[in-house]
């Protein structure tokens, strides 16, 4: 066993003995919605949190009300730097008839805390308060500078939220460390998310005329049916940590009345981009296919733009934060962690991306289950979890 072991060994007691309270905590963060737009008060609840732990804790919005926290604990002493990131928002819980245990009550069963955010992503919050809790009770003695951001508005984007702190130039670190979901695996890549809308245009009419107009959902379906062609090909385009390249078809809508032929259809389309490929060789694929289209089909008139473009990233395997990462959580599970790469987008592109830093997720929430009904965790796992996130700082921090 590696010599840390033993220097670690006080920590990851301190956590054993911190587990009712580890429990108690995310009990709490559940118990405080957080949708999207809402994160004013978790935000006070982990600012609060914060500075009774005497971390130096900033305030930043970029719109009133919408807090993002920065909150520092430097050493004083030479050394690297960490930053460890979560979200503060959730998404909504959608109809509560699905759900068996209401969504904000962060009930106890089968050894399971059940609420919204269980997954995505208030166990990772509580890993990385109760790691900072228990390093700083411990009274480890630290180098270099610890540092945590709560991000807002993570759900729809991180305009708001890591977007604003990254271009603000808020964010700095050595390495970084955000607990999405990830179902205890180490996760160093993220597909990028490219929406694009396309737009055909027709001409209205009569419907009991049908010639003497051009119908805008008749030229659409010529388009998606080059649009399963192209997706079908990308299923050829693949990535060993991310899998596959992916177009999905996730809105129409065209048409007024069906006595009428349609002047007008709008399409919505996400393009999952792997590493190897650009939003811009995306985009002139699906191009090539619209001119392809106006050159078979007279009067075919289409139009496409760029909704959203949410990045990707990778990181080496050999990465020293994802040594770091893998080692920590050897240490605490005994066993290497499956490393592998997440097909949704997280702020940790946005750190990678805008800022430089490489950056791991590692938490215990599903992430295939993250938007789920009666959405839970594991709270053995969300133990081991803590005990992981704290091994990473002490592994990255520790004065030895
Ligand atoms: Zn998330």
């Amino acid at each position: 066993m590696n010599n840390d072991r033993g220097a670690s060994e006080p920590l990851l007691c301190k956590i054993d003995a911190m587990h009712d309270e580890i429990v108690a905590m995310l009990q709490n963060l559940v118990r405080t919605p957080s949708i999207t737009g809402d994160e004013a008060q978790i935000a006070k609840l982990v600012a609060n949190f914060c500075r009774g732990l005497g971390l130096d804790v900033k305030i930043v919005e970029a719109e009133s009300n919408r807090p993002n926290i920065i909150a520092h604990c430097d050493s004083g002493l030479p050394g690297p730097s960490l930053l460890l990131n979560d979200h503060l928002d959730i998404v909504p819980p959608g109809p509560l008839e699905n759900w068996s245990h209401p969504p904000f009550a962060a009930e106890i069963a089968d050894g399971r805390v059940y609420g919204r955010g269980t997954i995505d992503t208030k166990s990772g919050l509580t890993t990385i308060l109760m790691a900072t809790k228990a390093i700083l009770e411990v009274g480890m003695p630290l180098r270099g500078t610890l540092t945590l951001v709560f991000s807002c508005d993570e759900e729809v984007g991180g305009e708001k939220g890591m977007q604003f702190l990254c271009k603000q130039g808020h964010i700095h670190a050595d390495m970084a460390v955000v607990a999405e979901p990830t179902t205890m695996q180490v996760e160093i890549a993220t597909k990028g998310r490219l929406n694009i809308e396309i737009t055909t245009r027709g001409v209205a009419t009569h419907g009991a005329r049908p010639w003497l107009g051009h119908n805008a959902i008749e030229d659409m379906m010529e388009v998606i049916a080059g649009l399963r062609r192209l997706a079908q090909n990308l299923e050829l385009r693949t990535h060993s940590l991310l899998g596959r390249a992916t177009l999905s078809i996730g809105r129409i809508d065209g048409g007024t009345v069906p006595n009428m032929v349609p002047n007008k259809c709008v399409l919505g389309i996400d393009r999952r981009v792997l590493p190897t490929e650009t939003p811009e060789n995306a985009e002139a694929e699906i191009q090539a296919l619209l001119d392809d289209l106006k050159a078979r089909i007279p009067g075919f008139e289409a139009s496409m733009r760029r909704i959203v473009w949410w990045p990707g990233y990778t990181l080496d395997e050999q990465d020293p934060i994802v040594n770091l990462t893998c080692r920590a959580f050897e240490k605490v599970m005994g066993k290497r962690p499956n490393v592998a790469g997440k097909d949704a987008g997280t702020d940790a592109s946005w750190i990678n991306v805008l800022s430089g830093i490489p950056v791991v997720m590692f938490s215990p929430g599903d992430g295939l289950k993250a938007m789920n009904a009666d959405e839970n965790v594991r709270i053995e796992d969300l133990i081991a979890a803590t005990k992981v996130m704290a091994q990473i700082i002490h592994d990255a921090l520790a004065k030895h």
